[in-house]
């Protein structure tokens, strides 16, 4: 399973998020409380034109005897809808009883006498409202004006508000996240396209480059960054192939001279058996250097792609014969038996060099017959599948651990030695895959301890 990674988009998506909720957590209260503070408001005024008008109507019936006025303020209240107001004296006694039983058995709240209006949150019978309380003062005769009106409307409103709030904050914060990781992903494109490309550059491409976007921002500067860092790269690496191909080719000379050297001073006969025994050994051991050094060679040609390699249809069968007619007499003498199944119901034509074909095989051929000891068996089988020739070099020889398998197409990598007393250089296998990669070949490898390894090729082969 992928772990999860804090990304930038993910990081830029977090920051989006925690902005866009704190924004709109901050919106949301201002607006409530503005709200709020404009219904107050609104009750308030509303309160304020009801005692003006009953201050208007108390001033215009002056000379009216009380009944009147009585009459005329019960109509004023009935007017008022719920009828909540008042008229009392500093007292709190009723100057006119109001004609609704609500506003007479309203908790009406005590007066303030030092202010000449006052504008007050009530509980009455677990109610909320608003009262507003005016002095008033006329012939003589000072009076306090009270109308009150319920909270219950604002309260509604208000909830509602509130909860259209809340209802909405999914939905914004959905749409706010989803928007932050498409902006973030979309304006980190460019950084996946230059890590896709900078990943798809190996030693093997060298000479390859990063997109460069005329964008003129920060991602042009780094892709051209890293573009002069390959650049860099790509010389100092071709320098030290051609270093290493120079001095494979200079070696070989001096090589194979104190090859011969040594071949000819064994002939000599009157040689003490000491010093036939030391030229045996610098034979063997220049024969080693000769094969390390040819080995060398072919990788650094290949890492140039100067192997100047033709391909035209190879028959894997006839490769196959001969790399077999050069290791049967080995396994013969080994005591290992080889076996040879040509599985494929018709000719296995694929685009190819046959020597260097022949070669990856001998490669496999030469390291099952190297890593198999007596009486062991050694399967060579050819069959076709599809569009593709599979060869399979399979022994019952001593395996591979989980811990090499992985490293064995590296370069002078040689699982451990201990193992077994095997000569060799650790670059058979390099070859071994540059050959198939030159053919569009996988090569793969099975392997158990003990049990044995099965190395696998498999070919396009040619349609038709
Ligand atoms: P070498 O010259 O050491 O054989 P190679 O590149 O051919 O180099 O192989 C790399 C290593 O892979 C070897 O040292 C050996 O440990 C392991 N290996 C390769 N083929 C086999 C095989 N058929 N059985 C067991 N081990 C193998």
């Amino acid at each position: 399973m992928r772990r999860f990674q804090f990304t930038i988009s993910w990081r830029l998506t977090v920051w989006f998020f925690s902005i866009f909720f704190l924004g709109w957590l901050l919106f949301g209260l201002a607006m409530g409380l503005s709200l709020k503070s404009s219904l107050t408001n609104e009750r308030y005024q509303t309160l304020a034109r009801r005692l003006d008008r009953l201050q208007q109507l108390l001033d215009n019936s002056a000379d009216e005897n009380q009944a009147d006025r009585v009459q005329e303020f019960t109509d004023f209240a009935r007017a008022t809808g719920n009828g909540l107001a008042e008229v009392r004296d500093a007292n709190g006694n009723g100057i006119f009883p109001s004609p609704s039983a609500a506003a007479r058995n309203f908790s009406w709240p005590k007066v303030d006498s030092a202010k000449t209006e006052q504008f007050l949150h009530v509980l009455s019978s677990g109610q909320p409202y608003w009262v507003l309380i005016r002095s008033y003062s006329a012939q003589g005769r000072s009076a306090y004006l009270f109308a009150a009106a319920p909270e219950a409307g604002n309260l509604i409103i208000l909830a509602g508000f509130w909860r259209a709030l809340l209802l909405s904050a999914p939905v914004l914060l959905l749409v706010s996240s989803i928007g932050g990781y498409w902006l973030s992903r979309t304006a980190l494109r460019p950084v996946d396209r230059i890590t896709a490309a900078a990943h798809s550059i190996s030693i093997r491409n060298l000479s390859e480059r990063l997109p460069v976007r005329r964008s003129g921002d920060e991602l042009q500067r780094l892709a051209e960054t890293c573009n002069a860092m390959l650049e860099r790269l790509d010389s100092a690496v071709t320098q030290l192939r051609r270093f290493t191909a120079d001095a494979s080719h200079e070696l070989r000379g001096p090589i194979s001279f104190v090859r011969t050297v040594a071949e000819v001073a064994l002939r000599n006969t009157k040689m003490d058996e000491e010093s036939g025994k030391a030229f045996q050994e610098i034979i063997e051991e220049t024969e080693k250097a000769a094969e390390l050094l040819e080995g060398m060679l072919t990788l650094a040609r290949a890492d140039a792609s100067s192997a100047g390699v033709a391909l035209e249809p190879v028959e894997l069968n006839a490769v196959l014969s001969e790399a077999c007619t050069l290791a049967r007499p080995i396994a013969e003498t080994k005591g290992l038996t080889l076996l040879v199944n040509n599985h494929a119901s018709r000719p296995a034509i694929i685009l190819g060099d046959f020597s260097i074909l022949r070669r990856l095989l001998w490669i496999l051929l030469d390291n099952a017959l190297k890593y198999t000891e007596a009486p062991g068996l050694i399967e060579v089988s050819l069959t076709i599948v599809a569009a593709h020739a599979l060869i399979a070099v399979k022994d019952s020889g001593i395996g591979i651990d989980d811990e090499s398998l992985p490293h064995i197409f590296d370069r002078f990598y040689r699982a451990d030695p201990s193992r077994s007393q095997v000569e060799g250089c650790g670059l058979g296998l390099a070859i071994a895959k540059w050959i198939a990669d030159l053919h569009q070949a996988e090569l793969s490898v099975s392997s158990k301890l003990r049990q044995g390894s099965t190395f696998l090729i498999v070919f396009p082969i040619v349609s038709g």
